[in-house]
């Protein structure tokens, strides 16, 4: 339905005349799928009126450094009268929701083009476009990981390799998935997850080969709110956990000693504090124990970053990583 209400917006944005017949036609049609007849005989003529509903539909999303819209119809239905019956109006609506398939197409495959003539070419230009997409996610806006119709474009031009401009290490938490919380599609991301977001070896040699032959720029370690994994490690206050979780424990260790339980403090906040820790820590421990990645954040081309998810409001919020090793972990 988007692209049925651009093509109409396009018409009703870039003109001040009063609607032809043929446009009149239109906002019956749009304004007939989405609600009733009644709003369909009191729909705005008045061009102000009309810039209004499309502000409130959203229509005007469009960055400004887009050219004026141009008057152009992309498609031109003929003159439309109310269907007569229940199956001539389904007719009508099947072929306007094939029309949109084929615009929504047409504009995934110009928006891979646009993605693949311009790399991410820097740890900067990587955040900006986690924090972009990420404000995407929040705001109930995500784009690039709701166009279905690009899969198979996608999957074309991913065929030869990959080139994902960054690395998410993160939560096996279900509640979190870094390709909708940074609004990304095939091969854009990264990912190594595990509970804790602690990477293991196997976990630190994936950060290398990604950032060492992929070219990721960026290392994100993503914690999130309310994990269960530093949970489980503050509430054993020690004792051994069973199973192979101690393994949780051996990776967070020392986590409890270094932040500790404020009186002032409720359990949730000293878990938030205990889970950015974590995030810290372990981006930390990569700094540490990859010598790869130490080379490449010293010649300016990666970067690593913590980050806590909050599952509540849905944004990432990136920390520093100070310079200095972690202490004990040489
Ligand atoms: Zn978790």
């Amino acid at each position: 339905m988007l692209s049925f209400l651009l093509t109409a917006g396009l018409c009703f944005v870039s003109t001040n005349e009063p609607p032809s017949h043929e446009e009149a036609t239109k906002v019956v049609v749009k304004e007939g799928t989405r609600t009733s007849s009644k709003a369909v005989k009191h729909s705005p003529a008045v061009p102000e009126e009309r810039a209004k509903t499309e502000k409130a539909e959203g229509a005007e999303e469009a960055p400004k450094t887009l050219p004026k819209p141009v008057r152009r119809v992309v498609r031109k239905p003929k003159p439309m009268h109310a269907p007569a019956t229940l199956a001539a109006s389904e007719a009508v609506q099947q072929r306007l929701m094939l029309d949109n398939v084929k615009l929504q197409q047409e504009v995934a495959q110009a928006q891979m083009r646009v993605l693949l003539e311009n790399p991410i070419l820097t740890p900067d230009a990587a955040l900006a476009e986690l924090v972009a997409g990420n404000k995407r996610f929040m705001d109930g806006k995500r784009v690039r990981s709701l166009m279905s119709n690009q899969d198979p474009a996608v999957r074309d031009s991913l065929i030869k390799g990959q080139a994902p401009f960054a690395v998410i290490i993160t939560c096996s938490d279900s509640r979190l998935s870094d390709n909708l919380i940074f609004d990304q599609g095939l091969g854009r991301l990264f990912t190594i997850r595990e509970a804790g977001n602690c990477p293991d070896i196997q976990g630190l040699a994936s950060v290398e080969y990604a950032v060492e032959h992929l070219g990721s720029k960026l290392v994100v370690v993503l914690g999130h709110t309310a994990c269960g994994a530093v949970k489980a490690v503050k509430e054993a206050h020690g004792k051994p956990m069973p199973g192979n979780l101690w393994s949780l424990q051996a990776a967070m260790a020392g986590i409890e000693t270094e932040i500790h339980e404020d009186p002032n403090e409720t359990p949730t906040e000293h878990l938030r504090r205990m889970e950015r820790g974590n995030a810290l820590r372990q981006a930390r421990i990569i700094m540490d124990r990859s010598e790869i990645v130490r080379h490449l954040v010293a010649a300016g081309k990666v970067k690593v970053l913590p980050a806590l998810y909050d599952l509540s409001t849905g944004r990432v919020t990136f920390m520093d990583l100070p310079a200095e090793a972690p202490a004990g972990h040489h």
